[in-house]
């Protein structure tokens, strides 16, 4: 009998209300029942999403969304542009490869932010480029993006910008219209409180007009099928009935939150979460563009890693998430978005510095905590 608390990047907490409305006995979804509840959420998603455009519900993860980008917008032998500064940018390149894309690759450095003028320049230089793939928050460094700049760079041009927001939508913000974001592509399990299993992707009108034309194949993702029956309250294959009546009971919480306070409460959690790994003398792996979903922080010295998330996992019940590819056992990152709050965190870094002392690590015990205590009675 223990306690489990989960402070990763995907799967987040659950609120209890989305727990009970997903043990909801199942309804048929060709129902007017369901339509309406079809039709709040598509409401919700668009106020989440701070976009007009039309907002589809994916039964998948949030790759899936990723590959109905792709596969909606471009067809082979068209060339599209991705950046890479961690796993999750490369997923983009490898989906776009996937389908005989050739892609454009700007390569960042782990842990650091794109310059939006090195998109500029690659758009200028290759006018073929037919879509930008970006991402908001890098969630395998905790890297956030200005997507607002790389939207002013992708609007003069004839491209469009895609934007992985899996983490980070409903967390940071991302005003999809203000900042000419064609596509936001979204999964279920990280700020939008919910179980994995669901996918959204936004389409602006000039992604429209690339949609129409691109002749990737597709037949699950095809938006042209999503928008059809979209418009008559409907969906073109049986949706995840129960995740899209939690869907309603989350986006309920967020409306009344109000996306501003759950952004400073982002920024709170993430403010003291940075705030004691300093006090503990530990090092943030993205000091300049961390972002306020998860904080990435680099292993000490001398200290397994590995064996650190292990043990607050296996041991006290605290899961924290471990470096990802190249920063396996370098890394490890307490998340710190979707249903989260002040003692979340707090139990969190007290976990994390026992461990730490186990380890053999050198620090004042306590210090992390107050640290963050102090962010929190500011
Ligand atoms: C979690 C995540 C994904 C992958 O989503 P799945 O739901 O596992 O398919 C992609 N991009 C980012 C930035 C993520 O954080």
């Amino acid at each position: 009998m223990r306690k489990n608390y989960l402070l990763t990047p995907g799967p987040t907490p659950l609120p209890p209300k989305v727990c009970q409305a997903m043990a909801q006995p199942i309804i048929h979804h060709r129902t007017p029942q369901f339509q309406a509840i079809l039709k709040e959420t598509t409401e919700g998603l668009k106020y989440v999403f701070c976009t007009k455009c039309d907002v589809f519900i994916l039964a998948s993860s949030g790759t899936g969304a990723m590959e109905a980008a792709v596969v909606n917008l471009l067809s082979m032998q068209d060339t599209a542009l991705t950046v890479q500064g961690g796993k999750f940018g490369e997923r983009w390149t490898q989906i776009c490869k996937s389908y005989g894309i050739n892609t454009e690759i700007i390569d960042v450095v782990w842990g650091q932010a794109v310059n939006p003028k090195d998109i500029e320049k690659k758009l200028k230089e290759n006018p073929k480029i037919k879509a930008v793939f970006a991402t908001l928050c890098e969630t395998s460094t905790g890297v956030v993006c200005d997507i607002e700049a790389i939207g002013r760079v992708v609007k003069n041009s004839d491209a469009v910008l895609v934007v992985d927001a899996i983490s980070g939508l409903g967390a940071i913000p991302l005003l999809t219209d203000d900042w000419s974001v064609d596509m936001v592509v979204c999964g279920s399990q990280k700020g939008l409180m919910l179980p994995p299993g669901l996918a959204f992707i936004s389409v602006s009108a000039k992604a429209w007009s690339k949609v129409k034309e691109a002749k990737s194949p597709r037949y699950y993702f095809d938006l042209i099928a999503a928008k059809s029956a979209l418009d008559q309250t409907d969906t073109p294959f049986t949706p995840a009935i129960s995740l899209v009546i939690a869907l309603k009971e989350a986006l309920k919480m967020m409306k009344q939150d109000g996306l501003e306070n759950i952004f400073a409460r982002h920024k709170k959690m993430a403010d003291a979460t940075r705030s004691a790994m300093q006090a503990l003398g530990l090092e943030l792996f993205a000091p300049t563009a961390g972002s306020d979903v998860v904080t990435a922080v680099k292993v000490p010295q001398g200290i397994d890693g590995e064996k650190l998330v292990k043990t607050m996992r296996d041991v006290y019940g605290v899961t924290i998430a471990g470096g990802q590819s190249e920063l396996k056992g370098k890394v490890f990152r307490i998340a710190h978005m979707g249903y989260i709050e002040e003692s979340d965190i707090i139990l969190g870094i007290a976990c994390l510095e026992k461990v730490l002392a186990q380890m053999g690590y050198k620090f004042n015990l306590g210090t992390g905590v107050a640290a963050a205590e102090e962010v929190f009675l500011k």
